[in-house]
Order: structure tokens, then C-alpha cells, then sequence
């Protein structure tokens, strides 16, 4: 079966631009116009993922998030305009999966889908063994090991971590992780995560300066790239 992706955009010439792309990567879709249909056709058709632009003419697309939301854990992939950081985290802190800015290319966005669906049919990884890069994470053990040898992270650092490595792939926003580690009283302190990001940089990553797996998205928050 052909995965079937949900396109809620309004302007006709982004639609125009999706179509031969989805299409050729294989992908059925099914289009709509505003965020009532947007709705309506995610609980009727049951998608494989949703892409949608958050300035619909009827509703907020952040409205749709809240709601598709409420019953599913459908993939959501946002097209924002470019620059609008309080769009991307509040769509992100909803519960959309990730963004792509306006103006996208066609790679970067299936690349985006690609890793979405992939999350999603994804089963829990065999054993207890997470790997990325030179990277080793034994769960049960709670030992982190680079090229073979142990690296002692805090428990913070390895909480950080390990929120990061339950999401590959995905951003997750500041206040999302400093809920996560540092709990509801903290969603403020970002410069805690500047912090352990740069200290988790220096103990895993072979260029602390240039990051292969620990990227930071600037003004929203950060992505662990496990390939
Ligand atoms: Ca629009």
C-alpha cells in the first residue's frame, strides 16, 4: 500500500509544486483547502501523514494540530513562513512532528517525510542497544560508551540524551526538553540546555565545534541524527 499523505495548504501554487513530488516519490494525497476540511478528511481518511501550513484562511493551522491531536497520533509535518520561530515552536510544542521553512525544496521536504513515516511505523529497536555514529547506549545498563570506550555523563546529561534519543530525527523544542529533564518549574532556562548540549558535544562527538548527531535548531530547539 502507497502511503497516503494529507496536503492542507490554501495557496495553490505550493499544491502545484507538492504534486509531482509526492507522486513521484510514490506517495497517494489527498488535498484541502482550510482547516475545517483539513480536519474532517484526517479523521475520515485516515492518512499516513499530514503536511500543513499553519495560515489557512478559515482557522489557524495550530488549531488543527490541537485537534487532530486529541484523537491521533497521525504525523505532522508543518510548512511555515520562513522566520516565524513562534510558529515553529508552538506547532512543535502541539505536537507536530517537524517543520520545513518556506521557501523548500523538493529533497528537503520528502527527506522531512521520509524520516516522519519512518518514525512512525518504526517498532521499538531490538534489545537495549541504541547506536549512533561511534555512539553506544546500553539502556539497562545505563552505560555510554564512544569508539569502545565508557564515557561517564551526569545524570542530567544522560537524561538529555536520552529524551533526544526517544525522538531520532524530530526536533524537539526547549521548553519540551527542560520539561522533560529538568521538570515544569524549569521551561525557562535555556541556557541549561546550551550547557549540557555543549557538554554532551564535547564527551560524544568527534568535532564538538561541527556536530554530526546533536544539532541545534536555531530558536526552536534541538535534533538528534542518528545516521
Ligand atoms: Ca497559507
Amino acid at each position: 500500500m502507497k502511503p497516503l499523505i494529507l496536503v492542507v495548504e490554501d495557496d495553490p501554487q505550493i499544491r502545484r509544486f507538492l504534486r509531482p513530488a509526492l507522486a513521484a516519490e510514490g506517495y497517494q494525497f489527498h488535498e484541502c483547502e482550510s482547516a475545517e476540511d483539513g480536519i474532517a478528511q484526517a479523521n475520515a481518511r485516515r492518512p499516513d501523514l499530514m503536511l500543513l501550513d499553519l495560515g489557512l484562511p478559515d482557522r489557524d493551522g495550530l488549531e488543527v494540530i490541537r485537534q487532530v491531536r486529541e484523537t491521533s497520533q497521525l504525523p505532522i509535518v508543518v510548512l511555515s513562513a520562513r522566520g516565524q520561530e513562534k510558529d515553529k515552536i508552538a506547532a512543535l510544542d502541539l505536537g507536530a512532528d517537524d517543520y520545513v521553512a518556506k521557501p523548500f525544496g523538493v529533497g528537503e521536504l520528502l527527506a522531512r517525510v521520509r524520516a516522519a513515516l519512518r518514525r512512525s511505523s518504526a517498532t521499538a529497536p531490538e534489545g537495549s542497544i541504541v547506536r549512533f555514529g561511534e555512539v553506544e547506549t546500553d539502556l539497562e545498563r545505563r552505560v555510554v560508551k564512544v569508539s569502545g570506550e565508557e564515557v561517564h555523563l551526569t545524570p542530567n546529561e544522560y537524561k538529555l540524551l536520552l529524551a533526544l534519543m526517544k525522538h531520532p530525527g524530530k526536533v524537539l523544542t526547549q521548553r519540551q526538553l527542560l520539561n522533560e529533564v529538568w521538570g515544569p518549574n524549569h521551561l525557562d532556562e535555556a541556557q541549561y540546555l546550551r550547557v549540557y548540549i555543549a557538554q554532551l558535544r564535547r564527551k560524544l562527538e568527534a568535532d564538538p565545534a561541527r556536530p554530526k548527531h546533536l544539532h541545534t535548531e536555531p530558536g526552536v530547539g534541538y535534533r538528534l541524527v542518528m545516521e
